[in-house]
């Protein structure tokens, strides 16, 4: 049976990164993020039969064209990775309301609809691997990143619970926690101060979750894991 994976946000950072790992140990790749041209440029860097979607993980109904989709052109999908995510970082009392519904949308409630969707296939096929990209920050939290932080809290709740909900099915569900890495998303950050407190000395590069990313995916006797990568700062903050 094909190995085929979905990757939520695989256009861009972290998501870009295990996608191009996975297409070189033979995964047939669906690149899915809102901007269909950067999603296709991505899916076409990789060489060989990988495609890609336009799906805004928020939108449910997206969601759900987006595996039909899939369904028709790959196969069914029996490997997932939600890496779409996004932050807007505000003090609480300066956040507007609309950047906590988008952050919780996209963040959160994105990775349920995925894994909700997903699951059907999954299920009848007694196989299948999810790998969401949480953040250090959700085990932590931050000052400036309350929002962000509790989406990512919340998917390591999201996850645990869900892995204890299908493990007889045979299916997985595994979180991996980065630290600061460098895309776009840490783009505008004071690198130089903030890796000071990096035990590691460095931010990471997407390569770095992507590895994780893939051996969770693959590891056939963890489920309900999670894993931070964050060059140590989980051990200071
Ligand atoms: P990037 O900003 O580099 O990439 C984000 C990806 O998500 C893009 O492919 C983007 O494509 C996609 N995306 C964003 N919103 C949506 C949406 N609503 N629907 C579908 N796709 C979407 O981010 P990173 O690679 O840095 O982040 C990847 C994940 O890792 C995120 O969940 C992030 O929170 C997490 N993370 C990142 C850290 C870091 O230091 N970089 C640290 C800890 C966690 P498009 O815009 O076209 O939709």
């Amino acid at each position: 049976m094909d190995k085929v994976c979905a990757v939520f946000g695989g256009s861009r950072g972290i998501g870009r990164a295990v996608a191009q790992l996975m297409a070189q140990k033979g995964y047939r790749l669906a690149i899915v993020a809102r901007n269909l041209e950067v999603a296709s440029a991505a899916a076409g860097d990789l060489g060989g039969d990988h495609l890609a979607f336009s799906c805004d993980v928020a939108e449910e109904r997206d969601v759900q064209n987006t595996f039909e989709e899939m369904e028709k052109k790959l196969g069914g999908v029996n490997f997932l990775v939600n890496a779409a995510g996004i932050n807007r970082d505000s003090l609480l009392v300066r956040t507007k309301t609309e950047d906590m519904i988008s952050q919780l949308h996209t963040n959160l409630l994105g990775s349920m609809l995925t894994c909700k969707v997903a699951l059907k296939t999954m299920i009848q096929q007694q196989r299948g691997s999810i790998v969401n990209v949480g953040s250090v920050i959700g085990l932590k939290g931050n000052s400036g990143q309350s929002v962000y932080s509790a989406g990512k809290g919340g998917l390591v709740g999201f996850s645990r619970a869900l892995a204890k909900e299908v493990a007889r099915k045979k299916i997985r569900v595994n979180v991996v926690a980065p630290g600061f890495v460098h895309t776009d998303m840490t783009k505008d950050l004071k690198e130089e101060h903030l890796k000071k407190n990096i035990p590691l000395g460095r931010f990471g590069e997407p390569i770095d979750v992507a590895h994780a990313v893939v051996f969770l995916l693959e590891a056939p006797y963890i489920t309900g894991h999670v894993l931070v990568v964050d060059g140590g700062l989980q051990l200071v903050i």
